[in-house]
């Protein structure tokens, strides 16, 4: 036999109680390592089919699991090339064994079963999530049927098509939508209790169409998943009847695909591509949270407008990749500066930056500014050399609106280039 039980420890490690080597070759396993008990099954060695077969009629899994660890180790699932590792319980007569077992290839021809005492707790957790799982795992996680004329309703599995309710005694449409309103979020109940009204219902379900709604709804392990809540009124041929279908349909994966997107959408609507920062519009719209929450906090805010200097001529004398690195440069310098007391800033436009700060009178906001400006000064910008900015900056005041806030500063900025350049000026 060309594998030792020491070929085994060294693939998966020691702690295992039972091994065996399968020869798919031969279709005949080799014992390598036993407890007595299963000794007293499939001593030294025999038929690997036989052993399949016996692990199969032993185990208890079917009833909980799709994949019975037969399942796992059946030829047509010969091709797994990795180690599988499955929960299991065996039944040996009267006596119930749980069992880790581990499928682990050893090459084309021989595999290794390697068995590991459990216990019944691991195994019931186990069967816990995979029955959470198989849950989560079926788009449609519970259809319902509904008689409103009656207030009576019932599960029906999806291959039903009896239109009629599987009637559960006291299984009353009004009691189970009090029973369910506690799976959904607080803040979403009263939508629930809207839409789920028979009055509601009856008023709004047409034959044609479905209605739906996405909530985020507990599911058996407790955690919040995104599902559509279908409803669908059947057609029975008379309309005095109401009945409907209620459906619950798994869209967790994809609808958190879909914000993903959205948000990667919304971030570069909001983001200038060169610099990284805000745009003009993430900056417009940040200016006004945050003047919207000093109002409410009684707190000052500050906001600053910069200009690089004769820019222009940065360009024309280097060209315009050397005025895109200036700008980075520039973006650069004073977005970590602003951020590091909580500020933030965009660019509002060709070589014109706006940065607003919270919590900031102007006393703090021109000697911030001016260190800015003197580390742009100061700042190697290699081919471009020496760069500087004026800046005008304001605190946005009660009596303010954007238009008078945004004047004011235009202003203070104009001044500032009017009167020299490379300063700060206070609006
Ligand atoms: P001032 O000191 O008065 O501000 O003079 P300036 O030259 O900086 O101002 P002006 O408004 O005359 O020129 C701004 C220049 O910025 C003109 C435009 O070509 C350039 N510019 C705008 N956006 C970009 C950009 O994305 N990349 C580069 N390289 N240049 C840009
Ligand atoms: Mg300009
Ligand atoms: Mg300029």
């Amino acid at each position: 036999m060309q594998y030792t039980l020491n070929d085994i420890y060294l693939k998966i490690g020691e702690s295992i109680d039972v091994v065996y080597l399968i020869d798919t070759e031969e279709n005949t396993y080799v014992t390598l390592k036993d407890t007595e008990l299963f000794h007293s099954y499939y001593g030294d060695s025999g038929e690997y089919l036989e052993l399949m077969d016996s692990f199969f009629k032993n185990s208890v899994d079917e009833k909980v699991s799709h994949d019975t660890p037969y399942g796992v180790f059946s030829d047509k699932n010969m091709r797994f090339t990795d180690e599988v590792t499955r929960c299991s319980c065996f039944r040996f007569g009267e006596k119930k064994v749980y069992v880790d077992i581990t499928k682990q290839i050893m090459d084309s021809r021989f595999f290794a079963i390697s068995i590991a005492m459990s216990s019944e707790e691991k195994y019931q957790e186990k069967v816990h999530i995979d029955q959470s799982m198989n849950v989560i795992k079926s788009a449609y996680l519970f259809t319902m049927i509904v008689d409103l004329n009656t207030d009576k309703c019932g599960t029906m599995s999806m291959s039903e098509v009896d239109v009629t309710p599987v009637n559960v005694p006291d299984f009353y449409y009004s009691e189970w939508r009090k029973i369910i309103l506690n799976m959904f979020l607080p803040e979403d109940q009263e939508l629930f209790n809207r839409i789920t009204d028979p009055e509601y219902l009856k008023k709004t379900l047409s034959y044609e169409r479905s209605n739906t709604v996405d909530f985020q709804m507990m599911n058996l392990a407790g955690k919040y998943i995104w599902v559509k809540l279908i409803f669908h009124r059947i057609d029975t041929g008379n309309d005095d009847d109401f009945k409907f279908l209620y459906m619950v349909e798994d869209i967790n994966d994809s609808h958190m695909m879909l914000m993903a997107t959205m948000k990667r959408l919304e971030d570069s609507a909001q983001h200038d591509p060169l610099t990284g920062l805000l745009n003009r519009s993430g900056i417009d719209a940040e200016i006004f949270r945050r003047v919207k929450k000093g109002k409410k906090d009684s707190r000052q805010v500050s906001i600053l407008m910069l200009d690089i200097d004769h820019f222009k001529q940065i360009n024309d004398t280097f060209g315009h990749a050397e005025g895109d690195e200036v700008l980075k440069n520039v973006a650069n310098l004073v977005s970590k500066r602003i951020e590091e007391i909580g500020g933030v800033l965009g660019r509002w436009g060709g070589e014109e930056f706006l940065g607003v700060i919270g919590d900031t009178a102007i006393e703090d906001m021109e000697r911030i500014s001016e260190e800015i400006r003197k580390s742009i000064e100061e700042f190697d910008f290699g081919k471009s050399g020496k760069v500087t900015v004026s800046m005008g900056i304001i605190e946005f005041d009660e009596s303010d609106t954007p238009k008078t806030a945004f004047d004011r500063l235009d202003a203070a900025l104009y001044k500032a280039k009017e009167s020299g350049r490379n300063r700060v000026v206070r609006g």
